[in-house]
């Protein structure tokens, strides 16, 4: 699929804001600052079309792309995770809408979840692992900034990210990406195609 295409469709705060379930997507997840913004920007070769609209606290909205023009086919990135400052009882409301997501999402053929290499399966990575698993859901992991670390030591990152999760290697693929260098968009996009070609 050409994601250089992709264009802004809509927001939705809740799943029943959501539009209509049909079609097919794939959703990006990630704790905030993992570099999820910056790797939808880089897939689809559009400095602003994922913003970093980032104010802890408030409300974060699901963003809806379509692809080539067609809303049955859709990027979706989920509000980012973990910001520090937030009131414990947001949290609560933003795992809820989340897991809701995950759970219900009839179109939803796969969740790239987004790591930053040198922090990678945080808590909260590993409790969407874990609703993605219940599905059956495939989940690819992307180690983002791997320009921040040397060849060596990134790749040691991702085999050690892959022995950790191997018991769910028939669902999960992992690979290293810099959205800086361009590393590893064309393989994100090989994954994407075969999710959401028909
Ligand atoms: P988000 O909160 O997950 O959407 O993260 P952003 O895309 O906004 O990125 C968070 C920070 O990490 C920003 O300062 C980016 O410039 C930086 N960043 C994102 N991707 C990369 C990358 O591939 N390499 C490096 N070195 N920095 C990155």
């Amino acid at each position: 699929l050409n994601y250089p295409t992709a264009s802004f469709m809509t927001s939705a705060p809740t799943l029943a804001q959501c539009p209509s379930d049909i079609g097919a997507e794939v959703a990006f997840a990630g704790r905030s600052n993992a570099g999820k913004s910056s790797a939808i920007n880089a897939l689809t070769q559009q400095k602003g079309l994922a913003r970093t609209s980032r104010t802890p606290g408030r409300t974060q909205l699901i963003n809806f792309f379509s692809v080539a023009n067609d809303e049955a086919l859709r990027l979706v990135d989920l509000p980012g995770y973990g910001y520090a400052q937030v009131p414990e009882a947001v949290k609560l409301e933003w795992q809820r809408h989340l897991s809701e997501y995950l759970r219900e999402r009839f179109s939803l053929r796969g969740l790239v979840l987004l790591m930053d290499v040198r922090h990678p399966l945080t808590e909260f990575d590993q409790m969407m692992l874990g609703w993605a698993d219940k599905r059956e859901m495939p989940v690819h992991i992307l180690l983002t900034k791997s320009d921040k670390l040397k060849n060596g030591p990134a790749k040691a990152a991702l085999q050690k990210v892959r022995s950790r999760l191997h018991e769910w290697e028939d669902l999960v693929s992992i690979q290293l990406f810099s959205s800086l260098k361009r590393e590893g968009v064309d393989t994100l996009s090989q994954r994407l195609d075969q999710w959401l070609s028909p």
